[in-house]
């Protein structure tokens, strides 16, 4: 019999941060976050921390891997005071081998930072910015919700450069309602001349339970129209590609070098720990836990949401576990999937055969076939990749595929 784990050990980590904080809910946002909290955010720090050590409890193996990257998401990170953050940043790297750590990335709400804290936020180790603008117009941004202004998001990207952050990467989105082609391709425009290390252009969707999603079943939203969206979508990939930045997944865009380390774990199915209410975790080698017992493949956990709740576990038990799945091997290689053809470049074929012991060609022969006769994948001797047609009907060629 063979023995799977020791091929798919990964002796790296990523820890994420979850901070479910804003300073107001938008419209469109679905994530696990919340205005109006009277929580501390110290407190919330200190809860996270207690929630790191609970795990390394549960599984000592954890400490045995490097650390690579920190990623403090939201919500509105850039809520917290810096020098909190850089407690948190400094708990994290004395508990864990931290020589490989390369990638330190907080998430910023530009209505939300001023030319000294951004400053600090460097001072304290973080060394990339990921900068929520979405829109450099205005009244696209109204439309949004968001607090920041078109020049908000221009100062705060100024501010960044001279506090010296020299990986800044900027979310923008499309598909938004009352937004023209022509605004978009003049929001591409001013991305593009502000130069950032790393752009990401998402489309809106519409999440249900958000506020977006009652107006749009009342008839009071109108979206862009489907062909818009895909001229859209097309028109980010032409011009970001022009102007010099690899398109390396579905949503982003990087100068060379500058791909996104910690999202580009859960591309690759690498171990990671997530943090904080609502955070998701997983180890694909995680050895037993305190009772004995040791996952098939892998493991994934996430956190109670409410953040009330999450404190209050975490102070009981050390952990706020609101469920967990063990994944089988099958299950690992359907994510595999799910997640490499995310990748531009596609799945390395070499790399599913050592992670998984067997061949992707072989295995799903017949649909690969199907797919790439449709020409929707665009298999060679390394890669199997998603088509220009295939990004445009990822969900139904992954359907299909697994
Ligand atoms: S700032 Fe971000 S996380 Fe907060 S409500 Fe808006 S979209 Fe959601």
């Amino acid at each position: 019999m063979r023995i799977y784990r020791k091929e798919i050990k990964d002796n790296s980590l990523g820890i994420y941060v979850h901070i479910p904080f804003c300073q107001k809910k938008c419209p469109y946002c679905d994530f696990n976050s919340f205005a109006q909290t009277n929580i501390s955010h110290d407190a919330y720090i200190d809860a996270a921390l207690s929630e790191m050590a609970g795990h390394i409890q549960e599984r000592p193996t954890i400490l045995n891997k490097k650390l690579e990257t920190i990623y403090i998401g939201g919500g509105t990170p850039s809520l917290i005071e810096p020098c909190s953050m850089k407690r948190l940043i400094t708990s994290i790297r004395q508990t864990f081998s931290a020589s490989n750590l390369q990638e330190i990335t907080i998430e910023v709400n530009p209505g939300t930072v001023h030319r000294d804290s951004l400053s600090a936020f460097h001072d304290a180790g973080i060394n990339r910015l990921s900068i929520g603008i979405q829109s450099f117009n205005d009244k696209t941004l109204k439309t949004l919700g968001r607090i920041h202004s078109a020049q908000d998001a221009l100062w705060c990207y100024e501010w960044a450069r001279k506090a010296g952050f020299n990986n800044i990467g900027i979310d923008l989105i499309f598909g938004i309602p009352g937004q023209s082609v022509e605004e978009w391709e003049q929001d591409l425009k001013t991305a593009v001349f502000l130069k950032p290390e790393h752009i990401a252009a998402y489309n809106l969707t519409i999440e249900d339970g958000t506020l977006f999603s009652k107006m749009q079943k009342g008839g009071k939203l109108v979206l862009p129209s489907e062909e818009e969206q895909v001229l859209m979508y097309e028109l980010a990939i032409d011009k970001l590609e022009e102007a010099g930045y690899n398109h390396y997944e579905i949503s982003n865009f990087a100068l060379d070098g500058f791909e996104s380390q910690h999202n580009m774990r859960y591309w690759l199915c690498r171990d990671y720990i997530g943090l904080g209410a609502g955070a998701h975790s997983y180890i694909s080698s995680p050895g037993r836990d305190s009772q004995g017992q040791a996952p098939d493949w892998s493991i994934r956990w996430w956190n109670e949401n409410n953040p009330n709740v999450y404190m209050e576990q975490v102070k009981n038990r050390g952990r706020a576990i609101a469920g967990e799945e063990l994944l089988t091997r099958k299950e690992a290689i359907e994510e595999g999937i799910f997640l490499g053809l995310r990748r531009i470049s596609g799945i390395d074929i070499d790399w599913f055969e050592r992670r998984f012991d067997c061949s992707l060609k072989d295995l799903y022969r017949d649909t690969i076939s199907k797919l790439t006769r449709e020409g929707m994948l665009d298999p060679d001797d390394d890669n199997i990749r998603l088509t220009r047609k295939g990004l445009l009907l990822s969900n139904e060629v992954l359907a299909e595929l697994i």
